[in-house]
């Protein structure tokens, strides 16, 4: 049984870049879904509800063909949401992610151009999906995005860094401006936490 995974802030923590107001919804409404359609989804394969959401997504093209589809779209969802959460925080500064910093400064050439490439992948992301820093399967990074719900685990792609850029994440305070609330994502990302995420994938 998947569940929601509880949130290490408060809904305010995050203003006024991320309103509490989104924040509750998108918490409480929008992944609560994806965790209730991923169960129900494997409701009737036994054999696969003790397998965490990451291995599911990670062997999805050898699952039964009637819950493919569901595992793909819930499954990444609560992944992604769940990945996201987990980064999210005020209060740190790059600083405190001095291994992943080295790693991105070597591979971007600064942090400027890693932010804005990642901008870039953000913005230039057609309709709902994601922006994503990855670590590829040969240890390099690399930034990308992906469509809907789609995790950069079923690339074999080991995700690091998540934005959601679903109009979902953003609309109620932002409306149609998704540049200003990519922008304010450097504001809520939670450097520590991320330094932490890096290193659990590295290992
Ligand atoms: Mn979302």
């Amino acid at each position: 049984m998947h569940i929601l995974p509880p949130l290490s802030f408060e809904y305010t923590a995050l203003e006024p870049h991320i309103d509490a107001r989104t924040m509750e919804i998108h918490y409480t409404k929008h992944h609560q879904a994806y965790v209730d359609k991923l169960n129900a989804a494997l409701e009737k394969h036994a054999d696969l509800q003790s397998l965490s959401v990451e291995a599911l997504l990670g062997k999805l093209s050898s699952l039964p063909e009637e819950i493919k589809m569901a595992v793909r779209n819930h499954g990444g969802g609560h992944a992604n949401h769940s990945l996201f959460w987990s980064i999210l925080g005020v209060g740190t500064t790059e600083a405190q992610a001095p291994t992943l910093v080295a790693a991105l400064t070597k591979t971007f050439g600064s942090m400027d151009v890693f932010k804005q490439k990642f901008a870039e992948a953000a913005g230039g992301q057609f309709g709902s999906g994601w922006a994503w820093l990855v670590q590829k399967i040969d240890g390099t990074l690399a930034v990308n995005s992906t469509p809907n719900q789609d995790s950069p685990l079923l690339q074999a792609d080991k995700p690091i860094i998540g934005l959601d850029v679903w109009e979902h994440a953003y609309y109620l305070k932002y409306q149609n401006k998704r540049p200003d609330y990519i922008q304010a994502f450097w504001q809520v990302l939670d450097w520590a936490k991320v330094e932490a995420c890096y290193a659990a994938v590295v290992q």
